[in-house]
């Protein structure tokens, strides 16, 4: 008993982790509910486990990949001259009710209620409380400029938490404000911030991109995103291979140019005809019947647009980005008709909408829907279309509007070229804000002329355990996890393969590799065979594998290069120096 307690207990040489101890249970088989493949990998490898829907405990290895991206987080801001603090999660309702944000985030908000009866929040970004901190704490221009950031667990109630930490309802972020007396300021605060985040992206081995993006809830006037390529993001971004443009797709506008010019509506075209055609209520029934290609068609989407019907019409080929609609058309709150909304309007048939026919109700269209341009479209009866419906002619636009979902090969906004679209991991987001939360809580400070001058800010966030599903995404293989140095739980991965020979030479190389600084993770495991320990090693993904295996007793190990799959055999000596060098 004394015994055994004396082993547990004893303390590790620094940088050593034995397997034989580590609570690091590794699985064969995928978790059931897992869809990507960092989820998978994380899970079997044993660095996360699920707690409940996207809310999740980081085991000892998934901790040190956390920590890592954590320091080399904390290191870049530290260097930008932004000053950490920890501000609270659990907040009250109040300020954020002063900013609007208590309702306007929805669903989202985890809303909580104390003993005493009093409203509270779990913090999902802290905009407001930190305009609050400086407002109490900066009176003066000289207090200014300011940045701060926390490492801090956040709180989103998300609609669908899946894929892992990739999108989790409990989530680690790095969130840091800066607050100015100028724009010029503001546009400095931004240009460090944007620069430490491509020195953290590229440090972290992260592939990236930095793209045009759109505010959403966060308001202000500009903002772009650090994405992460990979197929199991929930982001696309259009490129453009000639010259350079990038941008969420969300945030792809189209001129609106060619809108608007008259063609000399209706000339050279048949009038207009209506057609039975039965069991069409979908684009694609409608162009199979008639034998015409879906962009000669006409979709008419109803929208409500604060409360009223509105149409919104786009080629039959294309879709509505909803999101584009209700940015153009804010603060009006935008939603989709349900059933309901057709009770006591014989004018609107579900399925056979044509802007010919749709008296009162507001038309908005995609600019290809030009003046003089011909379309079949529903004749507002059931199963029955009109063809030769003419814009111009037959029906008008209220207003056109960029609010097409972007396609592979549409128009770069820019130059012209084709638009090239791939998947992503949105990993940060920096905003100017501006004075939108300055202005909602009053936070001026005394200027250099002796008047209050409104303050200026900015808000930057990076999704710290994200950047490690991220990671993991953009790097892992067939066999596994493979960490780039900088994050990987350990540097070095030791396997002793065999019997007592193996276990001591591995042994002398875990404690050499220690005592020389690198970080090593022995697999000290008793009574698991070569090949469970190899398999593991590969699994848990650290950057180099020593292996002492069969030419143990000549006292040889095997260095595998996990991301290059090389092998080498070297006796233990020159091992050693080759691994530190
Ligand atoms: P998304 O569009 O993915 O929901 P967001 O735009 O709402 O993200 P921001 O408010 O910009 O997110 O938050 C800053 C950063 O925090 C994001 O860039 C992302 O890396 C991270 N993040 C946001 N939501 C989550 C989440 N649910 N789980 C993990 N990380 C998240
Ligand atoms: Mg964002």
């Amino acid at each position: 008993m004394a015994t055994t307690q004396r082993t547990q207990h004893t303390p590790a040489p620094p940088h050593l982790l034995r397997m034989s101890r580590l609570m690091a249970r590794t699985l064969r088989e995928d978790p059931a509910d897992a869809e990507t493949l960092s989820h998978r990998l994380l899970v079997r490898a044993g660095y996360v486990r699920r707690a409940s829907a996207g809310v999740w405990s980081w085991l000892p290895l998934g901790k040190k990949v956390l920590d890592n991206v954590s320091r080399i987080v904390r290191e870049e801001m530290d260097a930008i001259g932004a000053q950490e603090v920890l501000l609270p999660a659990l907040l009250p309702r109040e300020p954020y009710e002063v900013s609007g944000r208590w309702s306007e985030y929805g669903d989202l908000l985890f809303r909580l209620r104390d003993r005493k009866g009093a409203d509270h929040l779990l913090g999902p970004t802290h905009e407001e409380i930190f305009t609050q901190l400086v407002k109490d704490q900066c009176t003066s221009y000289k207090d200014l400029p300011v940045m701060l950031y926390q490492i801090q667990t956040k709180y989103r109630d998300e609609a669908r938490p899946r894929s892992g930490v990739l999108r989790g309802r409990e989530f680690q972020m790095k969130d840091s404000y800066s607050f100015d007396v100028s724009d010029e300021g503001l546009a400095e605060s931004y240009r460090l911030h944007r620069e430490a985040y491509v020195r953290i992206f590229t440090r972290l081995g992260l592939d990236h991109r930095i793209v045009s993006a759109v505010s959403g809830a966060m308001g202000g006037s500009a903002s772009e995103e650090f994405l992460a390529p990979a197929e199991a993001g929930e982001d696309t971004f259009a490129q453009c291979p000639a010259c350079g443009y990038a941008a969420n797709t969300e945030a792809v506008t189209f001129p609106l140019a060619q809108a608007g010019a008259d063609t000399g509506a209706g000339a050279g075209h048949p009038a207009l005809e209506e057609l039975d055609t039965p069991d069409t209520p979908t684009i694609e029934t409608l162009a199979g019947l008639l034998g015409v290609p879906a962009s000669a068609t006409l979709k008419n989407l109803l929208v409500k647009v604060d409360g009223e019907i509105v149409a919104v019409g786009v080629p039959g080929d294309r879709e509505v980005d909803l999101g584009k609609l209700a940015e153009h058309l804010a603060p009006a709150v935008v939603e989709l008709v349900t059933a309901e909304d057709f009770t006591g309007r014989p004018d609107l048939v579900r399925g056979y909408v044509g802007p010919q026919g749709l008296g009162k109700v507001r038309y908005l269209a995609d600019p290809r829907v030009a003046p003089g341009t011909a379309w079949v479209t529903g004749a507002n009866r059931a199963d029955t279309h009109a063809r030769h419906v003419v814009c111009g002619r037959d029906f008008e636009v209220d207003e056109y509007l960029d609010v097409v979902v972007v396609r592979d090969g549409d128009p770069c906004p820019s130059c012209g070229a084709g638009l090239r679209l791939d998947r992503a991991i949105e990993v940060g987001h920096i905003f100017r804000l501006g004075r939108k939360y300055a202005d909602a809580f009053g936070l001026d400070v005394l200027g250099r002329e002796g008047k209050p001058v409104r303050v200026t800010m900015g808000s930057y966030g990076i999704g710290v355990s994200r950047v490690v599903a991220a990671l993991a995404e953009q790097t892992a293989d067939a066999k596994g996890l493979c960490w780039p140095a900088a994050v990987a739980p350990a540097d070095v991965h030791v396997v002793a393969a065999g019997k007592a020979v193996q276990l001591e030479l591995a042994e002398r190389a875990a404690e050499e590799l220690a005592a020389a600084g690198l970080r090593v993770l022995l697999d000290d495991r008793p009574g698991l065979s070569p090949g469970v320990k190899l398999t593991d090693a590969e699994l848990i993904g650290v950057p180099w594998i020593v292996v002492a295996g069969r030419k143990a007793p000549d006292g040889i190990v095997e260095l595998q290069h996990r991301p290059t799959s090389t092998r080498e055999d070297h006796p233990w000596p020159a091992a050693l120096s080759r691994l530190t060098a």
